[in-house]
């Protein structure tokens, strides 16, 4: 009897202590990002993210399989280009991900998803043209094989997509015309005008059918953002809900371009909603999912 009252206080004080009602009073708006970002994190990459370490100077670092340990903030003040050229993980979480249909185009400098953390990338997928090619498999993309990067479900999730949108296609002129002919997955290259290298390098995009007005260098804004209605809703939809972010939700449209970012996506998913400041920052997230209460109790400890 004693054993199981022991029992209950000692569940009683763990649950107040790893989840605490309220968010606490030093808990920022800066401190609930940096635990969404990181939930966001480790959530999208489970077995690549092994843990955070919190430093007594307040730096933070997410610690990943290998031992690597990537930066969340550097704290320097960067414009747009020096975000896109040197980010750390809390510029590429900035920009929150709508998974709503749009209207219109994006503003001129939100690319929610347009930042890579390269590190990270390369932990997950390979850090050379040959780690990366070994872990590439063949998904059929109606009629079509693209090589895809099996690591972290990347090809998992295309081959959901395309198991859900080709049988719709057959009857669907719309999703027809936007999926076919696809131009393709894997391609070892940089992004046009820059030293960076293309999610495509690393197996986890697919440019579908191109229109001449899909890509912000080709077109004026207008010609992108008539492309952009102009798209099939549903097929966006299908791809959001795999995880993949659509590059026409970029002001620096892509339209026909599908990345795999499920931390992008996460984001979008649990923190839409505008945080107040008594609330916990894990609201949002459904803490019946044992794997999600688990992080969210880890990052308690951590910052606790
Ligand atoms: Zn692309």
């Amino acid at each position: 009897m004693k054993r199981i009252i022991y029992c209950i206080v000692g569940m009683f004080l763990f649950v107040r202590i790893n989840f605490p009602t309220k968010a606490s009073a030093k808990d920022t708006d800066y401190e609930v990002t940096m635990k969404q970002d990181l939930f966001c994190l480790m959530m999208a990459y489970p077995e690549y993210v092994k843990g955070i370490q919190y430093n007594e100077d307040k730096t933070v670092y997410l610690v990943m399989k290998s031992g690597r340990k990537i930066l969340y903030d550097d704290r320097k003040s960067k414009n747009f280009e020096e975000k896109l050229a040197y980010p750390d993980l809390q510029d590429m979480m900035e920009d929150l991900y709508p998974l709503s249909s749009v209207t219109k185009l994006m503003d001129k400098n939100f690319d929610p998803g347009r930042c890579r953390v390269y590190p990270l990338l390369e932990e997950v997928y390979g850090n050379s043209k040959g780690q990366i090619e070994r872990s590439l498999v063949i998904v059929n993309c109606g009629g079509k094989r693209y090589q895809f990067n099996s690591n972290n479900n990347a090809a998992e999730a295309l081959k959901n997509v395309m198991e859900e949108v080709i049988p719709l296609s057959a009857s669907r002129g719309d999703i027809a015309n936007c999926l076919y002919p696809a131009n393709g997955t894997y391609n070892y290259r940089v992004i046009s005008g820059t030293n960076r290298l293309s999610p495509h390098a690393f197996g986890i995009a697919i440019d579908l059918a191109r229109d001449k007005r899909d890509y912000w260098k080709w077109a004026s804004r207008e010609e992108g953002e008539k492309r952009l209605l102009s798209y099939s809703k549903e097929l966006v939809e299908i791809f959001e809900k795999n995880n993949f972010v659509w590059g026409g939700k970029w002001g620096h449209f892509d339209t026909l371009h599908f990345e795999y970012r499920p931390e992008i996506i996460l984001k979008g998913r649990c923190f839409s909603n505008k945080h107040e400041i008594e609330e916990p920052w894990y609201k949002g997230v459904s803490l019946e999912d044992d794997t999600a209460r688990n992080y969210v109790e880890k990052i308690n400890q951590v910052f606790k």
